[in-house]
């Protein structure tokens, strides 16, 4: 059973010095995480499929650092690529010329792109669709899914959160996932003002099973853009790459007009990117938006290395096959201890929780989050709201080691249940 002296003697001194010692979804945040005794918070290297704590432990990273590592961490092809690149043309006056390579080739996979643009964070490529949208209707609302992540800037969040200002979020209008009516319903209502529909290909909110398109959705969502001049944007953050390289409008079936890509683009090289349809090119290229780092040349070298392998390995079907022997593995052992254990979403970035135990549900995630708990104690690190993510760095012998510490994991569990319930 890992301990973790060293993760939380480094936490303590943190806080004193950063707001919040580790921030965001990758701290400790109140009512996201297991207890903190179960979980690291600092890691000192990271290696295929795994990473290692400060305490020296070793965990299969069913996380993936939240999506970005989608070949195994350290991959030689794209860390060389930008570490040769990083020698000649770093972060200059002007861009390297393999921006325009790196354009081209999202044009030549991304099946809906006809150009492609640059910045650093996903945040920073739905913000940019966002204004591309306004600045080609020039109207300024725009439709939004209830429990859809787009970042953080202030019109992601909700209104009232600490630090936004109200005005930003008014322009939000409300959905729930997979309720056509209720996007035809403000179409009408707002008819002439609303300028975009933003949505992730499949509906993969924390602390809820995911829930893939409902048949029809996406059809339906197009035909009712196409109609009233809304913009279609597609946040592929999270998805993109793991679902189908030509992206995953196309995986479902429907072309988006803009999509947004970051996280699997270039294994972990900060870089994200926003793709578009030519008749919002000349809007795009009306918006001021840069940064600091956006036009930096090793990060695109090592986007370019990660396209391509991706590719040639196809690494969509990787990670879903290796998706799928995991949950059929977790399945297999919670059948055996008795555990309603359920899966959702696509198998490459799978949701699961265990939902009850003898029959019984556990409708306040006691067991899941203790399950969890026992998991990353044992070197297989999970979060208990999130949905995971697979790569192509994943073996047999990985599955079998996951396998082990879930059956290890569900008997402590079980053998506790009476008191975790209790908690409630
Ligand atoms: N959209 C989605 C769907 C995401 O999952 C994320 C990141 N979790 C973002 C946008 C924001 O990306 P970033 O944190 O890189 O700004």
């Amino acid at each position: 059973i890992y301990e973790h002296t060293k993760s939380h003697e480094w936490y303590e001194k943190a806080v004193e010095v950063i707001p919040g010692g580790v921030y965001g979804h990758l701290g400790p945040a109140e009512g996201c995480f297991m207890p903190m005794s179960a979980y690291p918070l600092f890691a000192s290297k990271a290696d295929g499929a795994y990473f290692w704590d400060v305490d020296g432990n070793r965990y299969i990273d069913l996380m993936c650092a939240y999506g970005p590592m989608i070949l195994g961490y350290n991959d030689p092809d794209v860390d060389n690529a930008a570490i040769e690149q990083m020698k000649t043309l770093n972060c200059a006056v002007q861009p390297g010329t393999l921006m325009v390579d790196l354009a081209e080739l999202l044009v030549d996979t991304v099946e809906m792109a006809d150009w492609a643009f640059f910045a650093k964070n996903g945040g920073d490529v739905t913000n940019f669709a966002l204004m591309v949208a306004r600045a080609a209707t020039g109207r300024d609302k725009f439709i939004a899914v209830n429990g859809g992540y787009h970042g953080v800037i202030g019109w992601t969040q909700g209104y009232g959160a600490p630090g936004v200002a109200k005005a930003e979020v008014l322009p939000k209008l409300m959905v729930n996932w997979g309720d056509v009516a209720a996007v035809e319903k403000l179409a009408s209502e707002y008819k002439g003002e609303i300028a975009a529909f933003i949505a992730t290909p499949y509906h993969h909110p924390v602390f809820e099973d995911n829930v893939l398109p409902p048949a029809g959705y996406w059809e339906k969502i197009r035909r009712i853009c196409d109609r009233e001049g809304i913009v279609l944007i597609v946040d592929d953050v999270r998805c993109g790459w793991r679902l189908d390289v030509k992206g995953s409008d196309y995986h479902f079936g429907f072309k988006a007009d803009l999509e947004c890509f970051c996280k699997a683009l270039a294994n972990g090289h900060n870089i994200s990117a926003l793709c578009g349809v030519e008749s919002l090119k000349d809007a795009a290229a009306s918006v001021m938006c840069t940064g600091s780092y956006w036009m930096s040349a090793p990060q695109m070298a090592a986007a370019i290395a990660c396209i391509n392998k991706m590719k040639t390995i196809d690494a969509p079907k990787i990670c879903h096959d290796y998706g799928v022997k995991i949950i059929d593995r977790l399945t297999e052992v919670a059948k055996k201890h008795g555990f309603d254990y359920r899966f959702s979403g696509e198998p490459s970035l799978f949701y699961h929780r265990i939902a009850g135990l003898d029959g019984k549900e556990d409708p306040n995630f006691l067991l899941h989050q203790a399950f969890v708990g026992e998991c990353v104690k044992r070197g297989v690190f999970m979060t208990n709201h999130h949905n995971h993510f697979t790569n192509t760095a994943l073996t047999d012998a990985d599955v079998d080691f996951i396998g082990e510490v879930a059956d290890e994991a569900m008997g402590v569990v079980r053998n506790k249940s009476r008191e975790i319930l209790a908690q409630a």
